[in-house]
């Protein structure tokens, strides 16, 4: 029996077993699909404080793994495929293996929604990023696209805006999605421009293994074009990884865990901790913050329980 199950191994997983392990719970990281998280696919972090020079992203997440294990985290590799959460004790199944544990912090993340062109995937990480925030540096005085109507699009375009000399959104309507606020932001940018009705058929050039045009084609005349750019943020929307949970705890209507009082879910017991319950912050400072306040509440729920 744990006292503590943790499901995801990313900055607010490993940060929530960090503080769970010393405050003396007994305490096991299922890892996931993706040991480390979206972290493991990025390549330079120059965000996360206390690295003045930057780190790669699989770095970081080897350091906050080991800082886990040094504190007596126990790590159990593969994916829940089932969760009783008619506890506690709650019961996860990942495999062969049955986790008993009195409570559990949901850290499964979140992941970007990719196109799904073949060209995307080659190209990620040399011109083709979903996050502004880590990659935007790299296109100083560069012309760039942002693809995407909603608030993240234009949040990411406008932030782009600091560095390259042109973005231009590409938006699959003639409408945006984005509230007012953010579209009046994007209209008062002089940086920034629109290809509306359009959708991206082809990143090019995977053969030169970088970014150099968008094939876009409007869905209303059905015309192609070839938008020149030197790198592409796609920002349409992020997957919680919450399948496994439906109909067992309540979610939102895009499938992101509703939490109250920070981290506390819908069943007593059970808590969750980043970007799983975060459709806006979405950084691995915010998730680490968010994984310590999930532990504490862990600590302060068992206390109570043991009166
Ligand atoms: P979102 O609101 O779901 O918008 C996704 C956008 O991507 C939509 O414009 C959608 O087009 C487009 N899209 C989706 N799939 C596509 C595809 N396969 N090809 C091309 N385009 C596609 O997602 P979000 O912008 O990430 O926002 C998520 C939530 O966070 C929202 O509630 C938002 O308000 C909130 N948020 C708030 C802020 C802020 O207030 N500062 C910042 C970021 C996010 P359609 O419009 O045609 O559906």
């Amino acid at each position: 029996m744990q006292d503590v199950a943790i499901i995801g191994s990313g900055p607010a997983g490993l940060t929530a077993a960090i503080y769970s392990c010393r405050s003396g719970l007994k305490t096991t990281v299922i890892d996931g699909m993706t040991p480390g998280g979206q972290l493991m696919i990025t390549t330079e972090v120059d965000n996360y404080p206390g690295f003045p020079e930057g780190i790669l992203g699989p770095e970081l997440m080897q350091r906050f793994r080991a800082q886990a294990e040094r504190f007596g985290t126990k790590f159990l590799s593969g994916e829940i495929s089932g969760v009783d959460l008619d506890g506690p004790p709650f019961r996860l199944t990942a495999g062969k293996d049955i986790i008993e544990t009195r409570t559990v912090i949901i850290a499964t993340g979140s992941s970007s929604r990719w196109l799904g062109l073949e060209s995307e995937k080659r190209l990620r990480g040399k011109g083709v990023s979903t996050c502004a925030t880590c990659d935007g540096f790299f296109f100083t005085d560069r012309e760039i696209a942002v693809v995407g109507g909603g608030d993240s699009a234009i949040e990411e375009a406008a932030f782009l805006t600091r560095f390259a000399k042109k973005v231009t959104m590409v938006h699959r309507r003639d409408k945006l999605r984005a509230s007012q606020a953010m579209q009046d932001k994007a209209a008062g940018n002089q940086k920034i421009f629109f290809e509306w009705d359009s959708v991206v058929e082809d990143i090019l050039d995977s053969s030169q293994n970088k970014v150099t045009a968008l094939v876009l084609r409007n869905v209303k005349t059905g015309k192609t074009k070839q938008l020149p750019v030197e790198g592409v943020f796609v920002a349409i929307g992020h997957i919680p990884a919450t399948s496994v949970f439906k109909g067992k705890i309540d979610l939102d209507d895009k499938g992101y865990i509703k939490t109250t009082g920070a981290t506390r879910t819908s069943v007593p017991g059970v808590f969750a901790a980043g970007d799983v319950c975060d459709p806006r912050y979405k950084q691995a400072v915010s998730a680490a913050g968010s994984g310590c306040m999930a532990a504490i509440d862990v600590f302060k729920y068992l206390e109570e329980q043991d009166g």
